[in-house]
């Protein structure tokens, strides 16, 4: 598959002195459906802003179709479409003509523009509001304007930082699918996010930066496979005396209504709820110690430079 974007060795140090980027490499194929994964203060932000020509960096090689930012910096940037976290258009303008006047930066014509803009207002369910001015959109509606102003010049490669952050499932799920679609179309899209859920739905590559550095690139299901175990808190009816035993389940006692448990891939929660009854254990409620992606990030920077910590639990008789 021909490659839409290259970044080897990528370094930044800001003027204050902090070293956002020590050395990232990524690769993302043309077509691809690429999500950049990494806890907050891991240089996300800073290399699309890299690539997006927003951001100097210090070090490194960043090419784009083949154009190279440093030689060939305005070609490359035509084939960039960001959506940036924070809106940044002018609220006072009416919706159709922000997308309108956006076209006219990259010298498109206006009569081209006004269909694109009709095309993608309808698209992103905002057509209705088209003569509105952004500041009178709920936030669902101006992070879909903010999409349909970056596709104004038909990029090749669109960039979505945190997408869907704090927008409702609904919203969410048709922007999921809308996205989709534009990526189905063609367009490479490299999205990152804080929900495991929407690389897991969308993306085919995931690779994820920590410290400034890439600790991983490699496939969406080659990595889900890695979550092998599972951590549940469960919420007691009444207080325990003894420690519950089941055979082949890691159970811990956090407090003395409250047990955390593992369960692997291979391993039924059913089977736990039906030996806990049977030892006289009635379960209130439970939860999802971590979220996947928190586990994830936990178990590859764990790996990678942090000591392996296991939770404190507290003693209690074990069950005779
Ligand atoms: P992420 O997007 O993964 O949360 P960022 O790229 O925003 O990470 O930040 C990486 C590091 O660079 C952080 O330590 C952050 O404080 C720092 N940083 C980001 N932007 C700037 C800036 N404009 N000036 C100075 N430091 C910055």
């Amino acid at each position: 598959m021909p490659v839409a974007l290259t970044i080897k060795n990528l370094q930044k140090t800001y003027r204050n002195g902090i070293n956002a980027l020590k050395g990232v490499d990524l690769t993302v194929k043309k077509g691809d459906f690429f999500a950049l994964l990494g806890p907050n203060g891991a240089g996300k932000s800073t290399v699309i802003g890299i690539i997006s020509s927003l951001v100097n960096k210090t070090a490194g090689k960043v090419t784009i179709l083949g154009h190279d930012i440093d030689t060939d910096a305005n070609t490359a940037r035509q084939y960039i479409g960001l959506v940036p976290q924070e809106f940044n258009f002018n609220i006072f303008e009416p919706i159709e003509e922000i997308l309108i006047n956006q076209a006219g930066y990259y010298g498109i014509k206006r009569s081209t523009a006004r269909k694109r803009a009709k095309q993608y207002l309808q698209q992103l369910e905002l057509w209705e509001k088209r003569h509105s001015m952004a500041k009178e959109l709920s936030g669902g509606m101006k992070r879909r304007l903010m999409i349909a102003r970056a596709l104004m010049h038909q990029p090749e490669i669109l960039i979505l930082d945190e997408p869907t952050a704090g927008v409702d499932i609904e919203i969410r799920h048709s922007m999921w699918a809308f996205i989709k679609q534009i990526n189905q179309q063609g367009t490479t899209i490299i999205l990152t996010t804080h929900y495991l859920e929407e690389a897991e739905n969308l993306c085919h590559t995931i690779a994820i930066i920590d410290h400034g550095i890439t600790i991983e690139q490699t496939s969406t299901r080659e990595l889900l496979d890695r979550l092998h175990q599972e951590t549940f808190i469960l919420y007691l009816k009444n207080e325990l005396n003894t420690l519950p035993q089941c055979d082949g389940y890691t159970i811990r006692c956090l407090d003395k209504t409250t047990l955390e448990i593992d369960v692997a891939d291979n391993q039924l929660l059913s089977d736990i709820f039906i030996h806990l009854k049977e030892c006289g254990i009635e379960v209130d409620s439970m939860k999802n110690k971590t979220n996947r992606l928190e586990q994830l990030f936990l178990s590859m920077v764990r790996t990678k430079h942090k000591p392996n910590i296991q939770p404190v639990a507290i003693q209690l008789p074990i069950e005779k």
